[in-house]
Parts: C-alpha cells; structure tokens; sequence
C-alpha cells in the first residue's frame, strides 16, 4: 500500500501534520517544492486578509502559504487598495488549490477514486479532527486513503464498544496487496435521517438538512455559497439555530447578514448532530472577538454584530472624534452599541459578549449617544462650531 496508508495506519485519528501544509487551501506543499511562503516574512497587508480568510483557524509562526495562495492573497489586497468596496464583497477565503483531501492535503483533483463524506456519518467525525476549522464545511470528499482510514478506525471503535462482539472486522481491507473499499456511505437526505433515533429539543431548532437551495425560506435565487463557519457556530450560539453542513445561502442573504431572521419547524436531532454542536457551542463560547480592531474582524462578522461594514464603522467613529475623551476605546464602545440596536440583546447578554461589568456597558453607551448627540449636531448646524 502506499505511503500514506501506512502513515495513516500509524496515527489513527492525526492523519497528517501540520507541516508543509499551506494554512489557508490545507495544500500539502512537496518536501522539494521550495517556493512557499513563510507568514512570519509576508507583509502585514497579507496577513490581515489572511487572518480574515481562515478565521477561526489560528496563524501561528510558523504557519505557511502555498505560491498559489500567496498570489491570490496579493491580487486580492491591491484589489483592495484600488477600490476599498471589494472587501464586503470578496468575503469567504478564496483557495489556491481547489481539489484537496482536506484530513492529507494532497490533490484529488485528478484521483480516479475519490470518498463522498456525507454529514451524518461516523467517519465524518474522524477525519474532520485533521481539518483545520476554516474548512470544516467545505470538506466534501476525501482521497481513498483517508476515507479507508477513518473507516477503520470507525469499525474498530464500535468493536470497541460492543465488547469485540463483532469478530473479525479490522481485517477487511487490511490486506497490503488486496485492500476491499469500505461501501460508499449513503448519500445523506433527510429520508435516510429519519431512520436514525433522533433527540427532540424543546429549545434549539436546525436547519433541514439540504444544499438544494438557499436557508432563507422562500428564497428563490439560484447562487448556493457555503456558509461561513463562525456564522454557524453564532447562530448555534446566540439563536439556538443549529445550520447542518450541508446547507447554503444566496449571495443576497450572504450579505444581508441578517441570520436572526431564519425559521424552522425542524426540533429533532441525530446523536451524531448533537456532537457537533456540542463542538461548535466549545467553538463559539472561545472564540475571541476583538472589537477594538474593527478592519481585521471578517466582514461577516462585521456585518452580523454590527449592521456595518468596517468602512462605514470607521466613518460613524470619526464623526464623534470626541469619544476618545469619554471611554478607554472608542471602537469598544461604540460597537457595544451598534451591537445593542442590531442585535437588541439585553444588557446581561451585552456585559458577556464583551466581558465587562453591565454597569460599564451601560456606562458607556450612555456616553457614546451624549458624543452622538453632540457631534452630530454641530455638524448639522455649522453656526454652533
Ligand atoms: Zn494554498
Ligand atoms: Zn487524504
Ligand atoms: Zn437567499
């Protein structure tokens, strides 16, 4: 068998390493491939956009980035600079390498054979703990090898389980000269959900589980992006609204951001559902938002918090330049209320969001309407200067 069979026989759920991966497309860049790009040399303009394209994943130093991202990374940011409006547009991080096996990062664009992984199976769970966040909902087939993988490290678990009650199970497609392909996993519908035991929520609702049109119900535009994974995991966290992965949105409602407004009659959950969202609930209640640094925040972040992008933020703020006397940070404050008029989340909700005591949150709106005041109206009535 090849050289990753063995590597991935070796460490059953680590498939692969960090290393020699680009951190944004997940590409395995070849030992004697050198041109990669080292972030710790890449200009800070780069590393900004970066940082927006794989959040939540985290850069470290000694993070990498294929040729091909580099590229895309330069052209999108000198985009940037000849016209500033690109960035609400340009949001989900654009890929150098397009057909990855997410959990090895090699190419599969040209493999004979590749794995479907529906969002409801056990090997799904497996692989994804070689994938880094960022690309977690975009993961959609794997090379043979990683889906053999995590297949048999899902048998030898439920033999596990079952108190080895299941002779003889490893064995298929152990043979180095032999190997038997596990079955393709069943192609994921609702139909099939419904046969698995599910969990009825009386508190959280989800998303029916399809990629057939956009979430927004009743929406009838054709596009069908993916789904940010940090907008999952706020509207998991913050709406009790739990987006399968599977599920895709217009560009219109991408946009709009308005994700408080998505219904479902939907309140059943299967176990496997319920341990992702045990996982993305961890994701979110760690996830760290800096709201003193509007610019680096995602647009989508932006958007779904704020109601702005980082532009029309940063105008708002210098219409008031008399804030900067009354608070610690200008940006902290304003955004507590920006957050309260699009979110409308009580001042409990707003003190846990931003970490402070709900005397200081309230404290500061306060002081950020009186500079509204104030400033708008001598800017509306120039006699008053
Ligand atoms: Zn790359
Ligand atoms: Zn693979
Ligand atoms: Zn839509």
């Amino acid at each position: 068998m090849s050289n990753i069979s063995r590597k991935h026989r070796q460490s059953k759920t680590r498939i692969f390493d960090r290393q020699n991966r680009c951190i944004n497309c997940s590409f395995l860049i070849p030992k004697k491939l050198y041109d990669k790009h080292p972030v710790e040399q890449a200009p800070m303009h780069i590393v900004t956009t970066l940082r927006a394209w794989i959040f939540p994943t985290e850069l470290s130093p000694d993070s990498i980035i294929c040729t091909e991202c580099y590229k895309l990374l330069q052209k999108h940011t000198n985009a940037i600079n000849e016209e500033s409006n690109m960035m609400s547009e340009e949001c989900l991080p654009i890929l150098g390498h397009r057909s990855i096996c997410y959990p090895c990062g090699i190419s599969i664009s040209r493999s004979a054979r590749t794995y479907s992984v529906p969002h409801d199976v056990k090997e799904r769970s497996i692989l994804l703990e070689s994938v880094p966040l960022h690309l977690v909902s975009r993961m959609e087939r794997v090379c043979v090898a990683c889906w053999m993988s995590a297949y048999r490290e899902v048998k030898r678990q439920h033999q596990h389980d079952t108190n080895h009650s299941v002779p003889n199970v490893e064995s298929i497609g152990d043979s180095p000269d032999a190997p038997v392909p596990p079955p393709l996993p069943p192609p994921q519908s609702e139909k099939v959900l419904q046969q698995t035991p599910k969990i009825k929520s009386s508190q959280y609702r989800r998303a029916a589980c399809t990629s057939s049109r956009c979430i927004f119900q009743n929406c009838s535009r054709s596009e069908r992006l993916l789904i940010p994974s940090a907008i999952k995991e706020l509207v998991l966290y913050r709406q009790k609204f739990y987006i399968p992965n599977g599920c895709r949105v217009c560009r219109y409602h991408l946009n709009q951001g308005h994700w408080n407004e998505l219904t479902s009659e939907l309140v059943d959950f299967t176990g496997e559902q319920f341990d992702v969202i045990m996982t993305m609930m961890e994701r979110a209640a760690n996830s760290y938002l800096d709201f003193s640094n509007i610019k680096i925040m995602s647009p989508h972040l932006c958007r779904y918090f704020l109601g702005l992008n980082s532009d029309q933020f940063y105008d708002l703020l210098n219409s008031i330049p008399n804030l900067v006397d009354h608070v610690p940070n200008a940006s902290i404050a304003l955004s507590v209320l920006l957050v309260k008029l699009k979110t409308g989340d009580s001042n409990e909700r707003l003190a846990t969001l931003f970490n402070k005591p709900r005397s200081t949150i309230e404290r500061w709106m306060g002081k950020v309407k009186s500079c509204l005041n104030d400033d708008l109206i001598k800017n509306l009535l120039p006699s008053s200067k």
